[in-house]
């Protein structure tokens, strides 16, 4: 995808550089507490300039020495410039429905951070939560997707991942994930993991649909590209996932679908870019 010298998103959080230093903060936050309650109770003084000190102390040393990789800062600014495109055609695409897009977060972390839906792990994979309507992403997982899930990688496979977590976003705006959230509550869990099952593909299918439009007011995709996000939709179909990590597959505890489904709806959303089309509900 061309992406050099485009619009950024303005709603990336980068927490990249921040667990590191977080420790030190809390370390300093703790000592500013016992110092704080000593001379409140002991001293009577004025000790909250003190801590402020000690708190700042233990912030200012947060980033000093963690190192940057600038192959992770180019992907960051790329996936940046996606979430750009993600709002751009989310934003018409409601202004066209008569309602207004709310555009979500987009939080990069490394190792884990914490969430809304609870403490985010890098191998939670990326998620979106709808309790503080943001995306989180450790972006190490696409080297995993390569090495351990074999996709073939790519920027735009890491496009077609933010996409698909924009589109849980987009489901919870329109009021689609609370009603599967609501109806499952009613049904026995096979039942209702059919259910999460479509809410997933419609997700890639949202996709697919922010693909059409970026391709077709943009024109920045290129050879290849549509590719690379159908290998990273077939490398994390449930099948592959569960038989790279249990060496055999559990149909009924599928909950993103199978790779060949996964990669169907993508594809329906990229060549109709028509919402209509994105029944995945249907026949289950
Ligand atoms: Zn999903």
């Amino acid at each position: 995808m061309k992406w050099i010298g485009r619009r950024q998103s303005g709603n990336v959080e980068d927490r990249r550089y921040m667990s590191g230093g977080k420790k030190v903060a809390f370390g300093g936050g703790i000592i500013g507490l016992i110092i704080f309650v000593i001379f409140y109770f002991v001293g009577g003084g004025d000790s909250s300039q003190l801590v402020n000190e000690l708190l700042n102390q233990g912030t200012a040393t947060q980033s000093s020495n963690i190192a940057v990789d600038p192959a992770e800062d180019e992907m960051a600014r790329f996936i940046s410039v996606a979430l750009a495109d993600n709002e751009d055609v989310w934003n018409q695409v409601f202004t066209e429905m008569g309602s207004t897009y709310d555009e979500p977060v987009l939080v990069l972390f490394r190792d884990g951070t914490e969430s809304a839906c609870g403490f985010a792990a890098t191998a939670t994979g990326p998620f979106y939560c709808p309790g503080d309507q943001k995306v989180y992403m450790d972006l190490s997982f696409f080297d995993e997707l390569k090495t351990r899930f074999g996709a073939q990688g790519g920027d735009f496979a890491v496009a077609y991942v933010l996409a698909h977590e924009v589109g849980h976003h987009v489901q919870t705006l329109l009021g689609i994930s609370g009603k599967v959230q609501e109806q499952r509550k009613r049904l026995p869990e096979a039942e209702g993991n059919k259910l999460l099952v479509a809410l997933e593909l419609q997700a890639d299918f949202l996709a697919g649909v922010w693909a059409h439009y970026t391709q077709k007011y943009k024109n920045v995709l290129e050879e290849g590209d549509i590719e690379e996000a159908l290998s990273a939709a077939s490398a994390v179909g449930d099948d592959r996932i569960q038989k790279k990590t249990q060496g055999y597959i559990v149909p009924d505890s599928f909950t993103h679908g199978t790779s060949e489904q996964r990669m169907y709806w993508f594809k329906k959303g990229y060549t109709t870019g028509d919402l209509n089309q994105g029944n995945t509900f249907d026949g289950i």
